[in-house]
Order: structure tokens, then C-alpha cells, then sequence
């Protein structure tokens, strides 16, 4: 037989079912005992000899546990199959504290520009393309969700002019180098005079997927038209190239900063350029889809290519930043 624990726990349960079957429907337990029993002693598992008053508990009992397994089973199997619930707020409804970027758009503004602007304010980085597209639904979505007494925005329509939408923290785009990064990034986008500007591109080796070519130089978006001002001092050398446009090359000393894809340029090939000096606005020059301003950092070398003097090899202008962190902190 059973441990005097486990018949005592049988026993409790039993009972507990038994008060619950009872209230239920106890006729038909009765009814379904009496049949039970007088099936058992067909089947010669018990004799009229056996008091029936044990056979009944023995019965009950092994109902009971029954039932109780399987409820056990039925409850959690419940339990499992009902979908977590999900919180409907996003994070950054926890954290009230956090300030958005509010921008009021104009006609035709893109969602996708802001969006790409903000995700580098908040996380200073270049993010894949799904990242972009993911962080300007959850921005749709958190508006809808505020806005509720104003008509719903999608991503299929254009931003009716006037409408203003504020910007949060990418919710599943994290930059561990952000504090790195976006001293780098505030400097290259310096170089152009809009507020709005983000970077859309860095020095990279092999393209997405390593298959596409390199990129030899940062990327900075800005408006159509916005001024282009020169980091440092040195002399400017002018260029068309194929892929880059019209092209700007300031020298200083052993190096070199190219800029491509200008619009206008305001300085001629040997004049003198002062840092803070304006040289030229963005444009579409070139290969491009966009308009950006394209920097590439190029250090004296014997056989590099030749611009304006000297011949330079390309190199991350990342390190041309450092470059000058470093002389402008040991001054
Ligand atoms: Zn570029």
C-alpha cells in the first residue's frame, strides 16, 4: 500500500474533490460507484465478501486522483497555451523622464531623414537598413498611440505639413561605443552647417555583406545647400572626379581632407583656407543618392594617388580626428 504520507495527501484531496463533486452532481458518482462495483465483481476483481464501504473508498480514491491529475494536467496545459501578456506601453513610457526630439515636418518631408537623424543623436551610429526601417515604425506607432483625439499617421502616406512627431530612444538599437562614437560624429558633422545633419556612413573595408566595395571615407547627410565649413587651415586644391563630383582637397602639412559631392564651391585650386571658412555647400555631385558631403582622410605616400602636389593614400578619417584631439589636448 501507500505511504501513510501519500495516502494522507490522497485522502485530503479526496476529500476536497469529494466536497466539490458533490456540490456538482453527487447522484451521478453514486450511480457510477454502483456501477463500477457491480462491474468489478463481474469481472471476479472483488467478492460480495469485501465491506462495501472500502471498496467505495478505495474507488473513490482512485477517481479522485485521477481527476486530480488530470486537472493538474488540464490547468497547466491551460496555462501554457495562454500567451504571456505583453506590455502595451514601450519603454520609454517607464521612463517619463527621458526627453524625445520633437520635429515639425514640412511638405514632403521624410519620416525616414528624421528618423535617421535621431536614432545618430540618441545612439550615434550608422545602423542597417532594417534597423532604420524598424525604429520609424515603433516612432509611428508611439505617436498613434498619444495622438488620439488626431487622424492616425502611416508610413504609406506622406507627414501632412504641421504635423509634429516626437522622437525616442531606439528601443532595440544599442551603440556600447556611443560615447566613443559621437564626438567623432559631432565633429565630421560640424563640417556642415545644418542641424539636422547625421552620419550615414563610415569607413569601411568591405560593404554590407562583404561583397559590395569599400568605403573610403565618412559620410555625412545634410539639406541640399548647406554650407560646407573647413576643420582646419591648409591650402585647397580643386577637382572633378568621376565617382565623387565636384571636389574640394584641403592640404596641411602630410595630410589631406577631400570633400565630395559639392554643390558650389567658393575657393580656387592654391588659395588659402582658414579653419571655420566656408568652401562650398553640399550637393548631388558625382555618384551619389542623396545629398551628403563625403570626407576622405589622405596621408603623404610615395605611390598613393596624386591630388593637388603630393600623392596620398586613403585612410579612416576617424584617425584624422584623433589626430586632432590629440594635438589640441597637448597644446
Ligand atoms: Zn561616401
Amino acid at each position: 500500500m501507500h505511504s501513510p504520507r501519500i495516502q494522507s495527501f490522497i485522502s485530503v484531496s479526496t476529500d476536497r474533490i469529494k466536497i466539490l463533486l458533490g456540490r456538482i452532481n453527487l447522484s451521478f458518482f453514486i450511480k457510477l460507484k454502483t456501477r463500477l462495483s457491480s462491474y468489478l465483481e463481474y469481472k471476479g476483481l472483488i467478492t460480495q465478501n469485501t465491506p462495501e464501504r472500502s471498496i467505495s473508498f478505495s474507488l473513490y480514491r482512485k477517481l479522485a486522483v485521477c481527476l486530480l491529475f488530470l486537472g493538474i494536467v488540464l490547468w497547466t496545459k491551460d496555462i501554457n497555451t495562454i500567451p504571456i501578456p505583453q506590455p502595451l506601453i514601450l519603454s520609454h513610457y517607464e521612463h517619463p523622464d527621458i526627453s524625445g526630439i520633437k520635429y515639425t515636418f514640412n511638405n514632403y518631408e521624410s519620416l525616414y531623414r528624421v528618423g535617421k537623424y535621431a536614432i545618430g543623436k540618441f545612439r550615434a551610429m550608422v545602423p542597417n537598413n532594417q534597423q532604420i526601417q524598424n525604429y520609424v515604425q515603433e516612432t509611428l506607432a508611439l505617436h498613434n498611440l498619444k495622438s488620439i483625439s488626431e487622424s492616425r499617421l502611416s508610413l504609406g502616406n506622406p507627414i501632412p505639413k504641421g504635423t509634429t512627431i516626437e522622437f525616442f530612444p531606439p528601443a532595440n538599437i544599442h551603440n556600447p561605443r556611443y560615447k566613443k562614437d559621437i564626438r567623432a560624429f559631432n565633429y565630421f558633422m560640424s563640417m556642415v552647417d545644418d542641424s539636422y545633419a547625421y552620419i550615414t556612413g563610415v569607413w569601411a573595408e568591405r560593404g554590407a555583406g562583404g561583397s559590395s566595395s569599400k568605403h573610403e571615407g565618412v559620410d555625412v547627410a545634410a539639406k541640399l545647400g548647406a554650407r560646407i565649413i573647413s576643420p582646419m587651415d591648409g591650402v585647397a586644391w580643386v577637382r572633378n572626379i568621376n565617382l565623387g563630383g565636384r571636389t574640394v582637397g584641403i592640404e596641411s602639412e602630410n595630410s589631406l581632407l577631400l570633400f565630395c559631392h559639392m554643390g558650389k564651391r567658393f575657393v580656387k585650386s592654391g588659395q588659402k583656407i582658414k579653419k571655420g571658412q566656408v568652401i562650398g555647400t553640399v550637393g548631388m555631385s558625382g555618384r551619389t543618392s542623396g545629398p551628403h558631403l563625403h570626407v576622405s582622410y589622405g596621408i603623404r605616400f610615395p605611390n598613393g594617388s596624386l591630388f593637388g602636389r603630393h600623392r596620398y593614400k586613403w585612410t579612416d578619417p576617424m584617425l584624422w580626428f584623433y589626430r586632432q584631439q590629440y594635438f589640441s589636448s597637448s597644446l
